[in-house]
């Protein structure tokens, strides 16, 4: 996901502008905009520039929201969240600024690593509001395809089943986050269809939200007694199916984050991405591409908790994850192998081009500058890279994505080696 950042300030040597290059690092692509320039303002706010946020200085705070009120006002889309920066950490300026509309305030001198993490967190929130998928059983296809039309055109994908029977197989086809369930789909209970569900083990904690009308009043307690959480009542306004459907779908998605992503870093855990690493290879016999896996290993960490402390060592994970994730395609997997240990599996991408990308990364992670206190410290890293398809297994292609690794600490750190079967 490419994240555009607008920076608001009086002039671009000011302390909102500079953080652009530190920014940077982390993959975000930055934009100056003077607080006094109205039409480069009007611009964020029409969306032209498509921000998934904006930092201003405090002083700019009041031009901004009044843009972003306005843009509200006429209805176009929502604006991007906003992120204060200031010197006054008072709780009287900080509670102005909240009700002022602001996301998040940070006191100057700004912690970037943390910056850079909320700013992402913003985006990752703004942009899954859009999505997720609706899967929609209801015997009456007019009334289906009208909540599909309601739900897509909200940017939710949806679809709908009038036909019980194929259950089953369309919930494996189309994978939803939620299922929206009639609680009478012609002979068919829908009560029963969602025990059937659960059948399966992987739908045990698939959201089941029922529909149902005024006269179904039976089914209806049919349903709460064996442990339905939710209905909509027939008729749904569209707004309401929307919000019910967004928000619900938002939750799923981190629910099932919350079971399969690291907490600290909000990356795969290590079963799942050693799983990807398995379905890649099958691809790729498949499609007959060349895709890469790569073992990253932070450099001396031991030395980092040692130094600075445990919670700084932290801050060090935490910053790399995120560059990862900015700086890597969509299509790429990242996961948390263990401690300080990462894996990212890039599909369709020769070991050279890896190298290449993972050496860049290297760099940029070798410049971020970790502040404690009055102190700076640096933290370099080591990658390791196999080609996927010179093994005949996942497990394979790892373990020598790992000797390339101990070979590049072996060569002295902080760069890149690429597996060779000469060894
Ligand atoms: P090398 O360059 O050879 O990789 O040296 P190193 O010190 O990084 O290697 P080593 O594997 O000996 O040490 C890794 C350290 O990472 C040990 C452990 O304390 C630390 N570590 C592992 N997981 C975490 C974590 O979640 N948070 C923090 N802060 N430290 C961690
Ligand atoms: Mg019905
Ligand atoms: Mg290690
Ligand atoms: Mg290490």
């Amino acid at each position: 996901m490419q994240i555009r950042i607008l920076l608001v300030d009086d002039d671009a040597g000011g302390q909102v502008a500079s953080l652009a290059t530190e920014l940077g690092r982390y993959g975000f692509v930055c934009q100056f905009v003077d607080q006094h320039d109205e039409t480069a303002l009007e611009g964020i706010f029409s969306g032209i520039t498509g921000a998934s946020s904006i930092l201003c200085r405090d002083s700019a705070m009041p031009v901004v929201m009044q843009h972003a009120r306005k843009q509200e006002n006429e209805g176009s889309r929502r604006s991007p969240p906003v992120v204060v920066i200031g010197a006054n950490d008072s709780f009287d300026n900080e509670y102005r600024i909240a009700k002022a509309g602001a996301s998040a305030f940070f006191a100057a001198p700004v912690n970037v690593p943390e910056l850079a993490e909320r700013v992402e967190l913003l985006a990752i929130e703004r942009s899954s509001g859009v999505n997720g998928r609706v899967l929609i059983v209801e015997d009456d296809a007019e009334l289906a395809e009208h909540y599909c039309l309601v739900l897509s055109a909200a940017g939710i994908e949806a679809k709908s089943l009038t036909d019980p029977r194929r259950l089953m197989a369309e919930l494996s086809s189309f994978q939803p986050d939620i299922v929206l369930m009639d609680v009478q789909i012609g002979d068919y209970s829908g009560v029963t269809l969602a025990r059937l569900i659960r059948f399966e083990s992987r739908w045990l904690s698939l959201p089941i939200i029922y529909l149902s009308s005024e006269d179904d009043r039976g089914d209806q307690l049919e349903a709460l007694s064996k442990g339905a959480d939710e209905f909509l009542v027939k008729p749904v306004s569209d707004d309401y199916l929307v919000r019910s459907a967004r928000i619900r779908c938002y939750r799923a998605r981190q629910l099932s984050d919350l079971m399969n992503r690291d907490s600290l870093t909000g990356l795969l855990k290590h079963s799942l991405i050693k799983q990807e690493l398995e379905k890649e290879l099958a691809r790729c016999r498949r499609f007959g591409h060349l895709s890469s896996v790569a073992m990253i290993d932070l450099d001396y960490f031991k030395q980092v908790n040692d130094t600075w402390g445990h919670r700084y060592g932290d801050i060090v994970i935490r910053a790399l994850a995120n560059l990862l994730r900015n700086r890597l395609r969509e299509t790429d997997m990242i996961g948390r192998y263990g401690g300080e240990e990462f894996m990212v599996v890039l599909p369709d991408c020769s070991v050279q081009a890896a190298a290449d990308l993972l050496k860049s990364i290297g760099e940029s992670f070798s410049e971020l500058v970790f502040a404690v206190g009055e102190k700076n410290f640096h933290v370099t890293l080591s990658a390791g890279i196999a080609g996927v398809n010179d093994f005949p297994s996942g497990a394979e292609a790892l373990e020598a994505a790992d000797q390339a690794l101990y070979q590049c600490k072996h060569e002295g750190r902080n760069g890149v080696a690429i597996y060779s079967a000469k060894k």
